[in-house]
């Protein structure tokens, strides 16, 4: 079902529209490409390759080229780009761009303006991928979970970025980055294959290395990105008053890099840390604290106690 945004919605505070197009053929293809071709090697390969096929060299390189690219998404293209929960030197900026692009989500602009259409009607009619926009029966909610996990991307509006995004369209630097897509998509899934051959000095270690540490690890990590906007809407806690029926879920905090308590991220958007609460690991926030102490990240919005009391409900006090 498509959803349309009624026309009184923020009307008054929209001059730009919402969307900008739609996307082509060859777009829609590679999207789809993308998003089911390393699922499919992750559901087959895992239980037929254990003991075989799996080293400890593609285990680190996974593990390496996970942690890289997730930071860049959480630290990068969601706190910093999206956000602006702290300011970054142009050095800064740039390897953020980059590394959040090898994430695989799709150019840097496209993925912020998305993302700030998601908060600008959370749960509401023009946001992205809600998944309450198609009721709350069981089979509603089961075609809601699909189209906020992964089913939103297969639709062909495009969010418009002059509307969402003209921070990122007026930077010449991130401008560069995004049409880089392509190309960091390749380095993306060739660079684990290069370090994989180089330290087994093999061909074999080439081909686990992009196996693993290429699609398993891009595959992963689209999971979790995507648990975020369908699971982390749906279920979990909701100890902060927000407009929307966004949760805290515990279990992905630590895959997520402190992304999955986005119940007191929809509360507080700017915020750097999302875990805000006593023992709510949030490896993104410590990333961004040590940015601001080697004087690479300055204006970090860290949570402030009075905000966080005032949007606390009652009954979680
Ligand atoms: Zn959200
Ligand atoms: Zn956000």
């Amino acid at each position: 079902m498509r959803t349309e945004v009624p026309p009184t919605v923020r009307a008054d505070t929209a001059p730009q529209p919402l969307l900008a197009g739609e996307k082509s053929a060859t777009e829609m293809f590679l999207v789809k490409l993308f998003a089911v071709i390393p699922a499919l090697a992750l559901a087959a390969a895992v239980p037929l390759a254990w003991g075989w096929g799996l080293g400890w060299v593609d285990i680190g390189l996974a593990v390496f080229f996970y942690t890289l690219t997730c930071l860049g998404v959480t630290v990068g293209f969601h706190r910093h780009f999206t956000h602006g929960a702290f300011k970054a030197t142009r050095a800064l900026r740039i390897a953020l761009a980059v590394t959040g692009s090898m994430a695989m989500q799709g150019p840097v602009i496209g993925w912020v303006a998305d993302h700030r259409r998601h908060h600008a009607y959370a749960d509401r009619e023009g946001d992205p991928h809600s998944p309450w926009l198609f009721g709350t029966s069981a089979r509603s909610l089961a075609k809601g979970f699909w189209h906020a996990h992964m089913g939103w991307m297969f639709q062909r509006d495009m969010t418009n970025p002059a509307r969402f995004a003209p921070d990122l369209v007026a930077d010449t630097d991130i401008r560069r980055v995004d049409r880089w897509f392509p190309a960091l998509t390749a380095v993306t899934l060739l660079a684990p294959a290069l370090a994989g051959g180089l330290l087994t000095w093999s061909w074999w270690g080439a081909l686990t290395g992009f196996f693993w540490a290429g699609l398993v690890r891009v595959a992963v990590l689209h999971h979790v990105t995507w648990s975020v906007n369908s699971i982390c809407h749906m279920i979990g806690d909701r100890p902060f008053t927000a407009r929307d029926r966004s949760a805290n879920f515990w279990p992905l905090a630590i895959l997520s890099m402190g992304e999955s308590w986005h119940n007191s991220h929809h509360a507080d958007p700017t915020c750097a840390r999302h875990g805000v609460r006593r023992g709510q690991i949030d490896v993104s926030a410590r990333l961004i604290w040590l940015f601001g102490k080697l004087g690479w990240a300055t204006g970090i919005h860290w949570p402030q106690p009075e905000r966080l009391a005032r949007r606390l409900k009652a009954t979680t006090r």
